[in-house]
């Protein structure tokens, strides 16, 4: 019978846990070396450099295709696990040694006789190599357990986030991450729908690959990722995280309100409408609202009243702003009293300190609390005197509980400053009244500070009314409040408590 000739099969992949095994021409050194010294003759030489993890090595399967012909009755290689770390491909190879289409294996590392010994003996060889695969894909999952126990979500960052390679943690993208958070507010807002954010993205350059806005799913996904707030799931539980939030958990859970609010969505074209629902009929007392007749904007009574057959005619835009411009210039704040209050503000800002001392340190405690439930609940799961549902719906709870008290002992510190804020706002709008009034493009601005007087305006005959003269000297009599008496104030702590 005619020697056998043999394929030379050298393979080294380039990933990390191979980095142990020898390199590819280590590997044809030993082997050369070792037919030659057993008097192999070699008709060809294979070197791959894939993983044998998963069946699909071109070259590896050429070769069996070539012993399949006859080319060569034997395959020369440095260990089994160089020929196979998979059941598909061991398998393979076994079965054209039980075939005798392969006649032989050799290995310098590993002895092999074609024999139900032999064959035994190198099916556990390849085994073991499946094993070593199986057991670090096990340490690779215990590494992702202990990098969530370390507050990091062990996959691929979401839009908005990059995968820092160096630290190996989650960082913002300096070019998206923005754009998420602004997303979250316009939806936030509650009047958009799910193909308006998506345009929104898209005008922001978010599309996808073939150029169109991304798919509505996906958007919903984005808004619906509670990694943005600091959080993130892992294995079916909410795990609190370590990246730095992009928008808060209020805003977030706003979102989710919204998300499940609308369901059907609207497709119609906004126009701003300024002053829509914002001023009464003054004959029947409905809503004034607002509609596109022939390009232009009227505003009309809704005339909903269903005891009163209202009479009132439209009005066109350009006639009710006028009007409105003009109850915003009678409003106007002296110029010393508003320097005198500005002045008073930026005292009590200092005074309130005290007050949220108090009240952050009694949310601080309720942390506590939960950070000793949480471990509570961890040991009766372990106990087994919880089932693992139960722990984990609980648990979900209490991270999302902590989350807000967190979220609060942060607005705490600036909550109560906010108010000020819109008082201190307040007086540097009044002092700008004028200039509200005389601007012709952002007519929300005028709502917004009409609104903030606590106006009440009426429309009747085309003629806006407002009750401006006894608010504002209520107002008047307020600002006295807040310039002499600091009693008045709001800033007990029960109200502290109460407006959070
Ligand atoms: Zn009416």
């Amino acid at each position: 019978m005619k020697s056998p000739a043999y394929f030379i099969y050298a393979r080294k992949s380039t990933d990390d846990e191979e980095r142990q095994q020898l390199s590819i021409p280590a590997q044809l050194d030993e082997l050369r070396t070792f037919a030659q010294k057993e008097g192999l003759v070699i008709a060809d030489t294979f070197i791959e450099s894939k993983t044998a993890k998963v069946p699909c090595r071109e070259l590896f399967n050429q070769m069996l295709n070539r012993i399949e012909k006859g080319e060569a009755q034997g395959i020369l290689a440095w260990h089994p696990d160089r020929l196979a770390r998979n059941a598909v491909d061991a398998g393979r190879i076994v079965y054209l040694l039980d075939r005798n289409i392969l006649s032989d294996l050799k290995f310098p590392t590993f002895w092999f006789q074609n024999t139900p010994q032999g064959l035994f003996m190198l099916s556990i060889a390849f085994g073991q190599s499946k094993y070593y695969v199986d057991a670090l894909s096990v340490n690779t999952k215990r590494g992702l357990r202990q990098k969530v126990r370390l507050g990091w979500m062990p996959s691929c960052a979401p839009i908005g986030y990059l995968n820092d390679r160096l630290t190996k943690t989650i960082v913002k993208n300096p070019k998206t991450w923005l754009i998420i958070k602004q997303l979250f507010e316009f939806y936030a807002e509650g009047s958009h729908t799910i193909i308006e954010a998506s345009d929104f993205l898209a005008k922001k350059g978010f599309i996808s690959p073939y150029g169109n806005n991304i798919h509505l799913d996906r958007v919903k996904k984005i808004l619906k990722n509670p990694f943005y707030c600091g959080l993130f799931w892992y294995s079916k539980e909410l795990h609190p995280g370590k990246q730095e939030p992009i928008i808060s958990k209020k805003l977030y859970d706003t979102v989710q309100e919204v998300l499940s609010r609308r369901c059907h969505p609207k497709s119609k074209i906004r126009v701003p409408k300024p002053f829509a629902g914002f001023i009464k009929c003054g004959e029947c007392g409905m809503t004034i609202t607002a509609e596109i007749q022939k390009g232009y904007l009227y505003y009309r009574c809704t005339k909903k009243s269903k005891v009163h057959d209202c009479s009132q005619p439209f009005i066109r835009e350009e006639k009710l702003l006028e009007q409105v411009n003009s109850v915003i210039s009678q409003v106007s704040l002296r110029t010393d009293w508003g320097e005198h209050m500005l002045a008073k503000l930026k005292t009590e800002r200092d005074n309130i300190s005290q007050s949220v001392m108090v009240a952050s340190k009694e949310l601080k405690e309720k942390v506590i609390l939960i950070n000793k439930k949480i471990s509570f609940l961890l040991d009766s799961f372990v106990d087994q005197t919880l089932s693992r549902e139960d722990y984990l719906l609980k648990k979900s709870q209490l991270v999302s509980e902590k989350k807000s008290l967190e979220e609060k002992i942060i607005e705490l510190s600036r909550r109560p400053f906010d108010w000020l804020e819109r008082m201190r706002s307040w007086v540097i709008s009044a002092l700008e009244a004028d200039k509200i009034a005389s601007d012709n493009k952002n007519h929300f601005q005028k709502r917004e500070f009409l609104n903030m007087i606590g106006s009440n305006l009426t429309m009747k005959d085309k003629t806006v009314d407002c009750d401006l003269p006894d608010q504002w000297a209520a107002l008047e009599s307020n600002y006295r409040s807040v310039l002499y008496q600091r009693t008045v104030l709001p800033l007990n702590y029960a109200r502290l408590l109460s407006i959070l």
